[in-house]
């Protein structure tokens, strides 16, 4: 069987639905690529963000719920999501981000990379990694940000953990990660390929609070496989692992499995196929509500439902 590649999605939840699109499509230029609902929930919308097709390892999608309150970092949950920027795009981004009225901490260095970090307006943690490392994704030239100073996918999640052995006995088990380093309380493990979305950095935390999921959480993280032969293969040996991995699920742009590793965290393995021009072509994505077949004679009721928001003109960054 094949390692895991790296990462496919991350899903997490918002507030405000508007201040969601205003941030990720208009601030950080990941183009809103899918607007369709939470299909266990068609009352509430799930945005996906990424480069402009939505390519794995790009992906950041959202279940933005109004009335949800604010979720609490800990144990068991994603605390972190990392995107790579190039060297020379980080003054760049510390002028961006406070132009925009958002606060950036000040530069670390992890594992000898500078890190940004800031935060969305749910107070998720988002970090910007310095790296060099190839980036296969098609840049959204029509967005708000020049291809150089452009977010060039995920380049990895912090989990919060109280004990790191059986999560990363997980990793690299079944899912075929190496362990390629520790600093500190961080251990990381890296994905298969050399490209987007590698790195599953561990943070052992022992003894202290778990999260309290709301706003701001991230709800699960999914990795990566090409297709559902692939994903079959991952879902027997993650069962044989001991994993309580449930049945094919199907989300129109991907098909799923989940399972909740040793650690908390809800993981995910999608296959890349049959992706986001599945039911829109490149330049509408993102235009239209989009709903499953199985939900469409529905539609009037969802889209009565549903809070307005909208897209604004892009205003490029200077
Ligand atoms: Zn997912």
């Amino acid at each position: 069987m094949k390692p895991i590649q790296g990462l496919h999605h991350i899903t997490a939840v918002a507030g405000d639905p508007q201040k969601n699109v205003d941030f990720y499509h208009h601030l950080l230029g990941q183009r809103l690529i899918k607007r369709t609902v939470n299909f266990d929930d068609p009352g509430t919308y799930h945005f996906y963000y990424g480069d402009e097709i939505g390519t794995p390892g790009t992906i950041m999608t959202y279940f933005p719920w109004r009335h949800v309150q604010p979720g609490r970092k800990g144990n068991g949950e994603t605390a972190a999501v990392a995107y790579t920027i190039r060297p020379e795009a980080v003054g760049f981004w510390q002028s961006w981000l406070s132009k925009n009225g958002v606060t950036s901490g000040p530069v670390e260095t992890r594992f000898g990379a500078d890190v940004l970090p800031f935060e969305d307006p749910d107070g998720m943690s988002l970090e910007l990694i310095v790296s060099d490392a190839p980036a296969t994704l098609r840049h959204w030239e029509a967005g708000p940000i020049s291809e150089p100073h452009a977010l060039k996918g995920f380049h990895g999640v912090t989990l919060w953990l109280d004990e790191v052995e059986a999560t990363a006995a997980v990793l690299t088990g079944p899912m075929g990660y190496q362990f390629i380093g520790q600093e500190g309380a961080r251990y990381r493990y890296k994905g298969a390929s050399n490209d987007i979305g590698l790195y599953v950095d561990l943070l052992h935390r022992p003894g202290q609070a778990p999260a309290q999921f709301g706003a701001g959480s991230v709800h699960h993280i999914a990795f990566r496989t090409v297709d559902d032969a692939e994903q079959g293969e991952y879902q027997l040996a993650l069962r044989r692992a001991g994993l309580g991995v449930t049945p094919v699920r199907d989300r129109q742009y991907f098909h799923s499995i989940y399972f909740r590793e040793p650690g908390g965290v809800l993981f995910e393995v999608a296959t890349d196929a049959p992706g986001f021009l599945y039911d829109e072509p490149v330049a509408e994505l993102g235009t239209h509500l989009k709903l499953p077949p199985w939900l469409e004679e529905h539609r009037p009721k969802i889209t009565q439902a549903l809070p307005p928001f909208e897209l604004k003109p892009i205003v490029k960054a200077q």
